[in-house]
This record gives C-alpha cells, structure tokens and sequence, in this order.
C-alpha cells in the first residue's frame, strides 16, 4: 500500500545524518530539533501554535482535555473513521454521538450533525478522511450557532488546503478552535515510529496543551492539572524536519497517481472514483478509495492479492456497530450510508512512489477482473 523504503532512499542523505546528529547531542527528549521541526510546521501551516506530542491518538485525547470536556458531555464524529477517534472520546468519558458521512466524500453530515446536537453537546469532530477536509464552513456555522467545540481530526489530510466559499484558502487542520494530526510511518507526513501534533491560533489553549503534554507542569515539578506523557521525541523529530520541506511535493506526487487512476476507470460504470471538492490541491489522498457498485468487493481484494496487488477495506465496519461502542441510542436508519459503504469501499495502493507501470498494471488487472 505504501512504499517507505523508495522514499526514504530518495531523502537519506538528509535524513540519515540528521538522525545522527540528535545521538551525538544526546538531546533525545525536548531537543532542539523538536523545536526546529514545531516552528516549521507553524509556519507551514500558518498556524500560531504546534504543540508537539508522542501521536495522533494522544493529541485528539489531549486536545479534548485542553478544551475541558467534562464526563458526560456529548462529542460528535462520524461513523465512518479509525477507531482512534471515538476511541479518545469514551476514554475521557465522554459521550461519543456517532452521525452518517456524505455518500460522495466520505466525510460527517452536515444535517446529521444538526439532527444530534443537544444541551449536552459540547464538540464536534469532523474527521478529514482519505485527505478531504470535511465542510468545515458549514460545520463551523453549527458550532457557532451552538456554542460549540470544533476538534479537527486531521491525522489523514495533512497538507491539504480547504477552500471557503469566497475562494480564501486555509491549511486544514487550522480552521476549528483545535486540530490534531498523526505522524505515522504511513500517514503523508510520516515519521519512523510514532509522532504527532496539536495545533491551534489560541494562545490560552496552546499554554493549557503544553502542560498537559508535560504530566500538567507549567512550573517545574508544579502539577497544576492532570496531565500525560505525550512527547515528540528528537529522533522523529529529525525525520519530521527533513521531511516537511517535501510535503507539497508528496501530496502532489499522490494527487498525479489519483488523477491517473481516475483517467483509467473513468469509463468503468461499475467503479465510483473519488469525488473532489474545490480545488485540485484541497484533496491529498491519504487513501484512493473507490465505490464498487454491482461488484464482489471482497472478491476483487483476494483476486488482487493473489496478483501481487495490495489493497485495503477502510473500514470495513461501521463504528456504531462495533462492540465497543454500539449503543442502543442508535438507529441503524440513521446509518444508511456508513452501512453501504463498508460493503463497497476499497483502497488501493496510494504513496509517493508509484509508478505509471505500477498503475496501469493495478488498474488493468481491476478491469479485467470485473469485465470477468
Ligand atoms: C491514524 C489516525 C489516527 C491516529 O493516529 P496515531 O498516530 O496512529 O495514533 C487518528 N485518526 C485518524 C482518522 C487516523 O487515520
């Protein structure tokens, strides 16, 4: 799905002598190269205020503890995601409200956001998957209008821009009062074990986060509030700053593979390719993820393994029907199009590497099998 050696490769010469850099300061925790890389990405981003933390798991959790989300309230998100999202949610217990995604871009409901919101409600998460931004306009009226928390879960989106109506652009993950992001090896600013980021324009919330981050500290040996141990360390820090300077060019070496891909299926009735919202660089494919209507999707994915074609089902069941978060509040007509989808999405290989050989093989080997 992913080729990481190919890219690394391409950066070693940069990479590697960073890395041994940060062992020969012995700077392993805090180090300069932490701060080096934090300054970066608030630039990249133009963001007041990256905070960063051990992964993409914690800066959700942590941006929800810096917010003061309290036992009982009521956080949305959508249906259709990683587990990690609800995940931190019900760890702080919290009480997840699961909505519906849209059918084209996978990404939460707008109506069906309106339809969960109660007094109880405190937050929003809308995730940006497969490296779409949600419609944060819209969703940013809603909180308004009710006084809400926006938690932007952006550990897929990385990069990407999103385009408000009056064509003003903005880096996603920098629009609701917070945003979190991961740095897994996969992810499209990835390091070589595990990272990731809070980011935030508020200066208060920004000072809250970084204590917490810190087991609560704002004052040596001082703990204020509950905290964790969240921390970035200089190791992937180095990977990190080596590796933002590529960014752009990462995302746009995905965007060429979808738009090849695209142009392969594009006569295929029964294949559903990626919808794109606004401009061309406000989709960075973190997954190629297509619609198969009238075809065997699971059938298709042992085929392609069979040939050498890795593939992947994201996801494969809908959250509020996993055990650890079904709830008899929920309705499963108010599920319908989480439920169609884990029965007809598919992934296919989506990095930096691919080749036209590759693609055309993938897509060809996908075409033959559907035309039988
Ligand atoms: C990867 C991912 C996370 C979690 O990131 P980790 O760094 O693996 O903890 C959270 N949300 C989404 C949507 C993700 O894809």
């Amino acid at each position: 799905m992913v080729d990481l050696k190919g890219q690394y490769s391409q950066i070693k010469d940069v990479v590697n002598p960073a890395i041994q850099d940060v062992i020969e300061n012995t700077a392993f925790i805090n180090g300069p190269k932490v701060h080096e890389f934090q300054k970066n990405l608030e630039n990249y981003l133009d963001v007041k205020h990256v905070i960063p933390c051990a992964n993409g798991t914690d800066a959700l959790q942590i941006a929800m503890m810096g917010l003061g989300l309290k036992p009982g309230d009521e956080v949305i998100t959508a249906d259709f995601t990683f587990a990690a999202t609800v995940e931190v949610i019900a760890l702080l217990q919290l009480t997840p409200v699961l909505v519906d995604v849209n059918p084209d871009d996978f990404n939460i409901n707008v109506e069906a956001i309106k339809k969960a919101i109660t007094t109880k409600t405190k937050a929003i998460v809308p995730v940006h998957l497969f490296g779409q931004c949600a419609n944060m306009e819209a969703v940013m009226d809603i909180a308004k209008a009710h006084n809400l928390y926006v938690i932007e879960d952006n550990a897929q989106a990385i990069g990407a821009n999103y385009t408000y109506a009056n064509g003003e652009k903005v880096k996603v993950g920098t629009i609701g009062h917070v945003g979190a992001t991961s740095f897994f090896p996969s992810k499209n600013l990835g390091c070589y074990g595990d990272g990731g980021a809070i980011f935030t324009n508020d200066d208060d919330l920004a000072h809250t986060i970084r204590g917490i981050v810190n087991h609560g500290m704002y004052e040596r040996y001082h703990h204020d509030v509950v905290g964790v141990n969240s921390r970035l360390d200089s190791i992937q820090a180095a990977v990190l700053a080596a590796k933002l300077p590529h960014l752009d060019s990462y995302n746009n070496k995905r965007i060429a593979a979808a738009n090849k891909y695209d142009a392969a299926f594009k006569n295929v009735p029964s294949i559903e390719t990626p919808v794109r919202n606004g401009d061309v660089d406000n989709h960075v494919f973190h997954q190629y993820t297509l619609k198969l209507k009238g075809v065997d999707r699971d059938a298709l994915a042992k085929h392609l393994n069979e040939k050498g074609i890795p593939c992947g089902v994201y996801y494969p069941i809908p959250l509020h029907q996993q055990k650890a978060y079904a709830d008899e509040r929920y309705n499963e007509a108010d599920f319908v199009v989480t439920n169609q989808l884990v029965k007809e999405v598919i992934s296919l290989p989506m990095h930096t590497e691919l080749d036209n050989e590759q693609i055309e093989y993938i897509t060809s080997t996908i075409i033959k099998f559907i035309n039988g």
